[in-house]
C-alpha cells in the first residue's frame, strides 16, 4: 500500500522513538501516512537509511545537520555508501545562528553537502534557523545557493524545511526551484499565515519535523510522523481549498522533487 498523507520531514531515527518506533510505524501505516527521515549525522543518517530499507513507506535523507559541525564533519566518502533507491535527498544542512554560531564552520560542511547532492543527483534538505529578530542565516543560505544555481542550474534543487521566512525570502526560495515546507506551527500561529498563502500549491510540501514542534491538539507532547495529518488540515483551510485538493497536491509535489508516491 502506498501513503495518502507524508511528513516529507521527521526523525524516527532519534533517540525519542528508540522505545515504541515499532508501534508509531504500524500506526501510520493504519493510518496511510508516510515519510522522510532526516539524518542529522552519519549515525542517525544509517539509521534513516535502516529504516526506509525495511518499511515500505518511509524514506531516508542522508547528511548533517549545522549544529552537529562542532561534532563531526562531512564525509563523503562514508555517505556513498548510504546511497540508494530508498535515498532520496541530501540534508538535513545549511545554517543555524540561533544560539549565535558562526557561519564558516557551518558553511564548510554545508557546502561539502551541496557538491555531494549535485554529484549524485539529489535534492537538498535545508535546515534554516536565523538569530532572533533576523532573517541572517537565510540572507546567508541563499547567497550561497544562488552562487551555485549559476553552475548548476536545474539540477539545484531541494525544500526549505520548517520555514520561518518572510515573503521576501520565500520568493527567493521559490525563484531558485525549491520547494517550501511547514510543519505544526502552522496549526498554532497565525504567523505564516500570510506567507502561506503566497506559496503556490505546486511548491508546498507538508511535515512535522517529529519529535518536535507537535501540533494541536498534541501541543505539549512528543510529535509523530502521523499528526501531519493536522498539518493537511490547517494548510487546507489557510489556502481555501479542499482537503483532498492538497492530499493530491502534495503527492505531485514529491512525485516532482523526489520521484517517489
Ligand atoms: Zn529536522
Amino acid at each position: 500500500m502506498s501513503f495518502e498523507f507524508f511528513d516529507s520531514h521527521s526523525h524516527l531515527n532519534l533517540s525519542d522513538f528508540e522505545s515504541d518506533k515499532k508501534e508509531v510505524i504500524e500506526k501510520m501505516a493504519q493510518d496511510g501516512v508516510g515519510t522522510l527521515t532526516v539524518g542529522t549525522s552519519l549515525l542517525t543518517s544509517k539509521e534513516a537509511v535502516r529504516l526506509a530499507k525495511e518499511n515500505e513507506n518511509l524514506f531516508a535523507c542522508i547528511g548533517l545537520h549545522p549544529n552537529e559541525v562542532s561534532n563531526e564533519t562531512f564525509d563523503s566518502e562514508k555517505y556513498t555508501e548510504l546511497l540508494g533507491e530508498k535515498t532520496i535527498c541530501v540534508g538535513e544542512c545549511g545554517l543555524d545562528y540561533f544560539r549565535g554560531e558562526k557561519r564558516e564552520p557551518q558553511e564548510i560542511e554545508f557546502r561539502k553537502q551541496i557538491d555531494f547532492a549535485l554529484e549524485n543527483d539529489l535534492p537538498l534538505m535545508l535546515h534554516i534557523r536565523p538569530r532572533k529578530g533576523t532573517l541572517d542565516a537565510y540572507e546567508d543560505t541563499l547567497e550561497i545557493l544562488e552562487e551555485y544555481k549559476k553552475t548548476a542550474g536545474e539540477k539545484l534543487r531541494g525544500q526549505a524545511h520548517f520555514f520561518a521566512g518572510n515573503l521576501e525570502i520565500a520568493k527567493k526560495f521559490l525563484d531558485l526551484g525549491f520547494y517550501i515546507s511547514f510543519t505544526g506551527v502552522i496549526t498554532f500561529t497565525k504567523d505564516y499565515d500570510e506567507v502561506l498563502k503566497s506559496v503556490p500549491l505546486d511548491r508546498l510540501l507538508t511535515e512535522t519535523d517529529s519529535p518536535f514542534v507537535a501540533p494541536v491538539p498534541h501541543r505539549g507532547h512528543r510529535s509523530e510522523p502521523q499528526y501531519v495529518i493536522e498539518v493537511y488540515k490547517r494548510m487546507a483551510e489557510i489556502k481555501g481549498v479542499s482537503l483532498d485538493t492538497l492530499i493530491d497536491q502534495v503527492k505531485n509535489n514529491l512525485k516532482s522533487i523526489y520521484k517517489i508516491s
